[in-house]
């Protein structure tokens, strides 16, 4: 089959065809859009094929092709971390903003998964000293491999939160912690429900990381630290409540591209 007569018969919409084309063909949309009398060989076309079926199950395109972009920077993605979502680029910026000061921020990421937003914050402010958390050996695997691929030293630590991290302090905390309730109706979503329930659930309120986090960070950050957490668009009242009742100061709440309150801080 030519790519020409496989973009005429797509099963998928545009986009997705040509995001799991450029991975089987190893080529870019400038070299697809050159190439329409291109045949597909026999393994080429296989591939593609158990791409599609897999995709119309619901798995994540970012399970399939192995990657998924980042802070304009692409991660190496499996199915042992949640597929990072453009709203959480928001936990990065406000992370940056708030690493300007001192000359060398310590900086933690706590449950980093893929290590995104670790890895993120490394590369866009080079003098920071990054570490990042994960109860899962399978994701830190991942999140060292993805360190490596950016160039950045960022120190992993397999940790259930704070449990390995006694007696440590850092000038900005940063998560994205499990948020969602057991049971909750978005978790039977086609994609979602090929994601990690360990990653995405965090018991029957869905707040109960979220409490364990603000309760413990005012241990751990520096003097004027910043704790910040990213959240469900619907927790940003109660989260805001965890913050000051922790102690915090400067409780603010800030809304993602798509005006929903997301991600919520507080400094010590
Ligand atoms: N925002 C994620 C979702 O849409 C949830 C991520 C999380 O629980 N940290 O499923």
């Amino acid at each position: 089959m030519r790519i020409k007569d496989l973009l005429r018969r797509r099963a998928l919409d545009a986009l997705e065809t040509r995001i799991l084309l450029r991975a089987v063909l190893g080529m870019t949309d400038a070299q697809i859009a050159a190439a329409p009398e291109r045949e597909l060989s026999a393994p080429e076309l296989e591939r593609y094929g158990s791409f599609v079926r897999r995709r119309i199950t619901g798995e994540p395109i970012a399970y399939l092709t192995g990657e998924r972009e980042f802070y304009s920077l692409v991660f190496g993605i499996t199915a042992a971390v949640l597929v990072p979502r453009p709203e959480t680029e928001l936990l990065v910026d406000l992370a940056l903003a708030r690493t300007q000061r001192p000359e060398a921020p310590a900086v933690l990421d706590l449950a980093t998964g893929s290590g995104c937003v670790a890895i993120a914050i490394a590369v866009n402010r080079p003098q920071a000293r990054v570490t990042a958390t994960d109860a899962s050996a399978a994701a830190l695997a991942l999140a060292r491999a993805n360190a490596v691929r950016h160039g950045v030293a960022v120190e992993f630590v397999r940790s259930d939160w704070f449990d390995e991290l006694a007696g440590r302090s850092f000038h900005v905390i940063v998560a994205n912690p499990p948020y969602v309730a057991q049971g909750d109706p978005h978790l039977a979503r086609a994609d979602v429900s090929f994601e990690p329930t360990s990653a995405l659930v965090a018991g029957p309120t869905g707040y109960e990381c979220l409490e364990r986090i603000i309760a413990r960070a005012p241990r751990h950050l520096a003097a004027g630290g910043w704790l910040i957490v990213e959240h469900g668009c619907d927790q940003a009242a109660r989260v805001r409540g965890l913050l000051v009742q922790a102690g915090l100061a400067g409780v603010f709440t800030e809304r993602d591209l798509a005006g929903l309150e997301r991600v919520s801080g507080g400094r010590v």
